[in-house]
This record gives C-alpha cells, structure tokens and sequence, in this order.
C-alpha cells in the first residue's frame, strides 16, 4: 500500500458539507485492493487487539459494534484505513468520527477521507494508520510500543497547536454562536469573525481594551492614586527606589507586618507577605529588586484576610472567585513531599496554564514558608492539618479557586465595577484582600491590592469548589453586542462557464450600493477598485483573504471546482451560493469523470448556503436545477424561457426568480413582477443579443436582489458594466479594427464554443474566421469536439496551442482538433499555426472587410498588445 497524494479540506466540501475538516489521501492499496477484511480474518483480530477503541466505531451500522460487524462481512483496506485514521486522532484526545472511501477509477486506487481536529495531526493519523495496517498484515503485528510513540506525536502536535485554556474558552463559545475564528500567525491574537465585523482578543485582552487601562493595571502605584483619589480603599504604602529608604518607608506606613513587592510584577514574583522583622525585610527588598523590571520597589502595610479575585466584564461583575494558595491536607500517613506529589498527578493539574490547575512546584519559598510553620518536607502531617505551600495564592503557583460569586457583598459589586472604569478597562481582574467578601470592605478593612488587565478566566471557568461561571459569554456579548453582525454577505459563484464574467458582473452590481466589495476571480483578487494580487485565484486562500479584511463589507467569490476539490471551501456558509451552469470540462482530472460528478462537485456551492440565504440556480440546465432537492435554505432560479416549469411552479409555491422573456430582465416573487431593465440596454449582452450573457446577467442581478439590494442600483449597474477589455476582458471583447472586427474570447470548452458560436452565427457583414485551441490537458475528445463545433462556427480557422501544452507534446492538441474538423467537413479550410502571436498576426492579415476574426487566446494581454 502506499500514499499517492494527502489533501486537506478546510469547509464545505464534495465529501460533506458539515463536515468541514477532513483529510483525504488518494491510497494506491496495491496488491490488496482485492481483499475483503473477510480473507484476513487474523489481520483483523490483531488490528483490534491493538485499537481496541475500534470496538466503539459505528460505521454505517450507525450503532455501537456497527464496524466490527461489517469487518466481519467483508470491508476493503481503505474503509480500514478510514477508521484506524479516525481511532488514532480519538485514542489520542481529539475525537473525531466522520469518514469515507470512494473508489477512483484506475483499479486499486481509492480515496479514503476522514474528518481531523488538528490537520497536522489528521495528516499523521493518515500515514501511521497505513503503516500499522501493513505491519500487521507483512509480520503479524504492529508493536505495542511503537502505538504508544505515534500516540504520544499525536498528543504533542495537539499540545503544540493548543490555545491556553482563557482562549480556548472563548473561541468555544464563538464557535457556539456560529462565530468564524482564526489564529493569526503572530502573538497568539485570534481574530473573530469576516470583513468589516472581526474582532481580536489576546487571552482576555480585547482590541477594545484601553492602552492607558493596561499601563495603569501593569502600575501598581499608579492604580492605588487613581483609586485612592476616588475614595477607594487600598494598602497604606510608599513607593522606594533605593535600599536607604527602606527603614523610613516602614516607619511612614506604621510599622510591621508589611509586604514587599516590585512595582511592575505579576504572577506573584519577588513579593513577600507579612514580614515581621527589620532582617526579612532586606531580604525581601533583595528579592524584590532582582523581580522589578524598573527598579521600583511597593512597601505596603500587610493586611490579614483571604485571597479573592472580581471579574468585572463591559462594567459587570461576572464572576468571583477565593483563590486559595497551593497547600495539602494531612492523612496521619505520608510526608508533605508524597502529599503533593498525589496531588500533582491530578488530571487536572498540568504546567504553566496548559490546565485547569496548575502542578505544584516545591522551591526554595516552599522550604521557607514551611520552615515557618515548622515542617520540612519529609514531616507527616496529622489527618485534616491544613499546610501552606506558597505565600500568594496564584493559580500559577499551585493554588486553587473557589467560587464566590452569590456571595460578595452589593457594595462591594459596585466598588469593583467602579475601579474596572476608573482604571479604564472593558476586562479587569480586581483583586481584594478582606476576611469575608459578604461584607462590606469598610467593615472589615478590606482593600483593593491591584487592578488586572487580561485576567486569566479558567478559576471562574473551573473554580475547584462551587459553581462554574461562563464567564465568556458576557465577553462575546461585548464583542457582538445583540444585533451586531460578526459575518460579511458572501456571495459564491461556481458554474462550468461564466463564473468570472458573473462575479465580476456582481460585484459591480454591489458596488452601486457605495459599499466596499471584496471579489476574487481567475483574474485576481480586488478590493474595490484595486487589484490585491493578480493570478487564479478562486480556492480556499484568496477567499480567506478576501474574508479576513478590515475593509471588505461584501465578498462576492468566484469559486472553482479545483479549489472545492483541493481544499473545501474555506468559509463556513455563503449568503447567496451561484450555480450557473454543469458543461463537459476537466472531466477525468481528479476522478470526476461524468457531468454527475461533476454536478456534484458543484453543488457544493448550492449547498453550503446559510438556511437564511438563497441558492441561485439556473432552471434552464437540467443538472443545476436538480440541485435545489440538496439545499436547506432558500432557492431562487433564473431563466431565459417564461415558460420554464421548474420556475412556474416555484413562484406558484411564492418563491423568487429572474426571468427573460425576449425583451426585459424581470424578477418575479410569487405572483408579483418587477421589470428591471430592457436587454437592449444592457451593453455586456450586445444589446440582447448573446444570450449566454443574458444568463449571466440573471444570475448576478438575481443574487444581488436577493440580498437586498435596490433594483435602482441593479438597474444603474447594468446599463454601466461593458464586455470591455477594462471591466471584463478576454469575455465577448468586441472590437473595431476598421474594416473588420475582432471578438476576443476565453472559450476554452465546447459550451464556451458554443455560447460564442451563437453569436457568431448572427454575424452576415462578411467572412467568419477563428483563431481557435484548446487547453491540453482537456481529454483527446474534448479537443476534437472543439474542432467538430469550429466548422459549425467559422468559414474558416486557424488552429494554435497554448505555450503552455500541460503536459502534451507540442502539437498533439492540435493535431487532434484538426481530426474533429476533417471527421465533420472533411473539405473545410483550416490553417495549423501553433504560435499564438503567429497565428493572429496571420488572421488579422488575412482579414477580409466586414469580416469577424474571432480569437480565443491563451493570454488575453498578449491579444489585446497585439490589436493595439
Ligand atoms: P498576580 O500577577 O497574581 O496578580 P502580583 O505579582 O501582581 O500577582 P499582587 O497582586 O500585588 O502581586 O500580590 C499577590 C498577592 O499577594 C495578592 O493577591 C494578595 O493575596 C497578596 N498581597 C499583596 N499585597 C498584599 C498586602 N498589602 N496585604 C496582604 N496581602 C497582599
Ligand atoms: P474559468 O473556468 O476559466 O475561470 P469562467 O467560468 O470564469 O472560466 P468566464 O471567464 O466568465 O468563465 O468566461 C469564459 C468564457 O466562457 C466566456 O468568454 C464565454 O465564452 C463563455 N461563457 C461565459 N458565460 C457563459 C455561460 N453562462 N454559458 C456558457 N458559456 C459562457
Ligand atoms: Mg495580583
Ligand atoms: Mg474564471
């Protein structure tokens, strides 16, 4: 067996439309493509014995055991590569249960898709499941061991790619509320939602969250004047810089007990509590010293009390919470040092923030806080004696939490609120020292030590004691407000022909409504008026691009089959999702052979419409139409045909629709019309008279009403946007060259042939002559259907190839358009120039007056250069 090729897909895709994340590997099974799980009933007991999670997997049973059974009926290799794919990712802490397998058509190969948490750890999944399939059917086995090491990678690229668990919390609950979000490639910001609607935060930082609110909370001393000046209580203490001060500073604030800390610390670092001795305290102020960054050293008055943090979240107290410092209890049986080493092995104790909780380190402040109390760590305590092992009670240093949020007292609520505003900060952590927090701080001399930017949320999240607090709703409320949006309208254009001809059609219909369009087509990617990058750019990465703008307010996407295949479609859902038309093209690349397939490939952009949004299908094309069965949302239709009985009934049952009826674009809704525009008017379709345009036109005006935009702009928008070289070139370019014209076209398959041929057949001022090819890696009948459909078109033609012959010799797709023609009409004239640039110089020569030389080149500019 081995991997031919890996994709992963990121959105809606051809294998599932809500199963967004899947890997899919192209297996070339080899010399076991034949063999049912049946004939290697050893294989498969060996398999779960090694997988026993397997046992679980429903399969298409859809029931627990369901894999097992078909195992024992007879399934292929993939189909078990699909599952030790998926059973590696679970047993592995992610999840997952999707899968598939498709059989390509070259014998032996076969794609095998299954749904990933982490794509890298999905990719790894992939090659590790084929590697244990061969290993137990080459030798018998795969060793325990080596599981144990490709479970272990697994788990450390999901550890690698985690968020710390105040991110994740909140991207949880984004991704509850059906808000996108992405990490973006620099310090660990995850930006929210599309367009002009995203948001950042950074932990429980906003890009709201006020610079100065950060500078005062990182500012101990600053914090306690503003707070003070506002009548608030805080420590009674003095702000030194050098280690001759010390002696006055304690004097000034009334003697021992104090606490030393730097001026500019967190996480508890180089701080000491309750000093009682002229000796600790130079220690202390040493040690704090080594922690300050500035050199400023806070001699605060020691205040007795517990430990409590307020969550204040957009001027609300949200959640409260005791934190309590590391400690362990006695059992009358084991020493300090074995107490907290069963305490670390806690499944919720993990390093640093990775978990809940975090492990409790014994250091040096350990030995003096016990030497304090009188212990060492070998010393066993007596059952239920509680002892300290660190002075602060941050969770960082091992301490615990508890909630305390039906407790604090109403004043104190209100003080809380007051610092986050008085500091100036949309999320704050303040922190209070008092005996009992349901009373009033006054009461109890309680005080407010320090104001957090960024507060860590897992001890409200998952207080150790009490009831959790979701504590990040209130910050996605914040974010989005109610009625907010976090999405941009996407508008998605998929069809055989046409797709850029329409998005850029809509797009301008869009930007008569002075918003700020983002489109990307085959052409490139723009924002408005600007180009951002050119190329072909309608796959996953340009659509992301267009999607993660600040500016973009609409993105109208010309999305291809390559890229649906490729990579999925990188959004979640569109608004409008357009299907113009399924044609014979690219079939037999990637094993989408017939027009079904490809219609299936297609229909993925019909799909992948939000419930709210609409589907615009073309009823004229029997496989477009079909696809309405498959979506959930609203669909719309246009056609050129009145009289089209797909669409009679749809406005029967009050649905939208854009019909032509010969002279004027209307849209229907129900049994309500409005007359938008005449086609004579409309400069892209030459006056009403290419009717492939007309289409397009329908199905951009269509999308854009249902969206809501005016049928004023819709009306504006048509009549401005020409089939020029400026706004569409290489589409139905037109132009005068004196005595004859020349039409410039990207037709590249035979509906394209056909749409042009149309209009050229309408052509009686003289000669019809074509400059005609086809992209190589098209099948030998594509291309000869290409010259069979010329000698319908053209009084006679010139064959040329592309520079680019995509991997045929040069003059094979030639040589088998010029077998179509002589199979159609043997008598008819051709010429066989393979040089572009040769053969329009030698049809423009040849030209006779009132000719139409028609080109279909490989690079517009080079044409158009050319001409000019
Ligand atoms: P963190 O990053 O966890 O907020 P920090 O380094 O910013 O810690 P402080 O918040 O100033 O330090 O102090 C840490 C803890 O020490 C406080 O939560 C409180 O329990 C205790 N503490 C600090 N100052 C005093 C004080 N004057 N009296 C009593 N306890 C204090
Ligand atoms: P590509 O797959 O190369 O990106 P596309 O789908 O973006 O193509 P356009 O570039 O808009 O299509 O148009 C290419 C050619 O296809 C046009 O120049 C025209 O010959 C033909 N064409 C355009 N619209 C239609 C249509 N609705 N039906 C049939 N043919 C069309
Ligand atoms: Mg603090
Ligand atoms: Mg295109």
């Amino acid at each position: 067996m081995k991997i031919l090729k890996t994709q992963t897909l990121y959105g809606p895709n051809f294998w599932s439309i809500n199963h967004p994340n899947l890997i899919v590997l192209q297996l070339d099974a080899e010399d076991l493509s034949d063999r049912l799980s049946t004939e290697m009933s050893d294989f498969c007991d060996e398999l779960v014995k090694l997988l026993p999670g397997l046992r679980e997997h429903h399969g298409s049973r859809g029931c627990r055991g369901g894999f097992l059974q078909q195992m024992q009926e007879g399934v292929s290799i993939a189909k078990i590569i699909q599952h030790v794919a998926l059973e590696l990712q679970t047993a592995a802490g992610m999840s997952v249960h999707f899968g598939r397998i498709r059989p390509a058509a070259t014998p032996g190969i076969c794609r095998v898709v299954f749904e990933y948490k982490n794509s890298r750890a999905g990719r790894y999944a992939g090659r590790a499941a084929v590697r244990i399939c061969q290993s137990i059917i080459d030798r018998g086995y795969y060793p325990q061991a080596e599981l144990e090491i490709d479970l272990e990678d697994l788990q450390e690229i999901k550890a690698e790619d985690a968020l710390g668990p105040t991110t994740e919390a909140i991207v949880n609950q984004a991704e509850k509320r059906g808000i996108p979000w992405q990490e973006l490639p620099v310090r660990h910001v995850v930006q929210l939602g599309y367009g002009k609607y995203q948001r950042r935060i950074q932990t429980a930082q906003t890009d709201q969250t006020n610079i100065l609110g950060i500078e005062f909370a990182g500012d101990k001393q600053a914090t306690k004047i503003l707070l003070q000046e506002a009548s608030l209580p805080t420590p009674r203490g003095e702000v030194i810089y050098y280690f001759d001060e010390l002696e006055n500073a304690i004097d000034r604030i009334g003697g021992f007990p104090i606490v030393i800390k730097p001026l500019d610390g967190n996480h508890g670092r180089g701080i000491t509590l309750n000093i009682n001795s002229w000796q600790d305290a130079e220690n202390a102020y040493d040690l704090a010293k080594e922690e300050s960054k500035a050199g400023g050293i806070l001699v605060e008055r020691y205040y007795q009390g517990k430990d409590y943090r307020i969550l204040v979240i957009n001027g609300k107290v949200e959640a409260v919470a005791e934190r309590v410092p590391a400690h362990v209890i006695g059992d009358g049986r084991s020493t300090i040092e074995e107490l907290i080493e069963d305490i670390n092995r806690h499944p919720s104790r993990g390093s640093g923030h990775e978990n809940i909780l975090t492990r409790i380190e014994i250091d040096r402040h350990t030995d003096e806080i016990l030497a304090q109390q009188g212990y060492y760590l070998d010393s066993i305590l007596d059952k239920d004696e509680i002892c300290y092992l660190k002075a602060t009670a941050n969770l960082s240093t091992g301490g615990i939490a508890i909630d305390r949020t039906d407790e604090i007292h109403p004043e104190t609520v209100w003080m809380a609120e007051r610092s986050a505003q008085i500091i100036g900060l949309d999320i704050a952590g303040i922190d209070i020292t008092c005996s009992d927090i349901s009373r009033p701080l006054k009461e109890i001399d309680g005080v407010i030590i320090e104001v957090n930017a960024a507060p860590g949320l897992r001890m409200h999240l998952q207080p150790s004691q009490g009831e959790p607090r979701d504590v990040t709703a209130p910050i996605l409320e914040m974010l989005y407000p109610p009625g907010c949006p976090c999405l941009i309208p996407i508008v998605s254009i998929t069809g055989t022909n046409g797709k850029t001809t329409t998005t850029r059609l809509t797009a301008h219909l869009f930007k008569q409504t002075k918003k700020v369009i983002g489109y990307t087509t085959t052409d490139g990617t723009y924002i408005g008026e600007y180009l951002l990058e050119s190329g072909d750019n309608t796959g996953r990465q340009s659509a992301q691009l267009i999607l993660n703008d600040p500016t973009v307010e609409v993105a109208v996407l010309e999305t291809a089959r390559g890229g649906i295949l490729r990579s999925g479609l990188g959004f979640h859902r569109s608004d409008v999702g357009v299907v113009l038309n399924v044609a014979a093209d690219h079939l037999g690349l990637e094993d989408i052979n017939t027009l079904e397939d490809m219609a299936q490939v297609k229909s993925v952009v019909a799909e992948a419409t939000d419930d709210n949004g609409y589907a615009v299908l073309n009823a004229d094309d029997p496989l477009v139409a079909n696809m309405a069965k498959w979506v959930k949302g609203n669909v719309a239709y246009f056609t050129l045909n009145p009289d089209n009985k797909i669409v009679k009934e749809h406005l029967r049952k009050g649905g939208i629709a854009a019909v032509y009826d010969g002279d004027f674009l209307t849209f229907c809704n129900g049994q309500d019309t409005i007359q938008v525009e005449q086609m004579v008017n409309v400069p892209c379709t030459l006056r009403g008279v290419v009717s492939f345009m007309i289409a397009n036109v329908l199905a951009a005006s269509l999308a854009a009403y249902v969206q809501g935009v005016s049928v004023e702009d819709i009306s504006t928008g048509l009549r401005t946007f020409q089939a020029s070289l400026d706004q569409t070139p290489g589409r139905m370019n037109l132009i005068e060259l004196g005595k004859f014209h020349v039409l410039i076209d990207y037709a590249h398959n035979p509906a394209g042939y056909q749409a042009i041929g149309e209009f050229v057949s309408q052509w009686s001022e003289g000669e019809r002559i074509g400059v005609i090819g086809g992209p190589g890696d098209r099948r030998d009948q594509d291309l000869k259907e290409l010259g069979r459909l010329a000698t319908q078109m053209f009084d006679w033609v010139i064959i040329k190839e592309d520079d680019d012959t995509r991997d045929r010799p040069r003059g094979e797709a030639a040589s088998l358009i010029r077998e179509g023609i002589c199979q159609e009409k043997p008598q008819f004239h051709y010429k066989e120039i393979l040089d572009e640039t040769q053969a329009i110089q030698t049809a423009l020569a040849e030209a006779s007056e009132g000719s139409l030389v028609v080109i279909f080149p490989e690079s517009v500019k080079r044409a158009i250069a050319l001409l000019k």
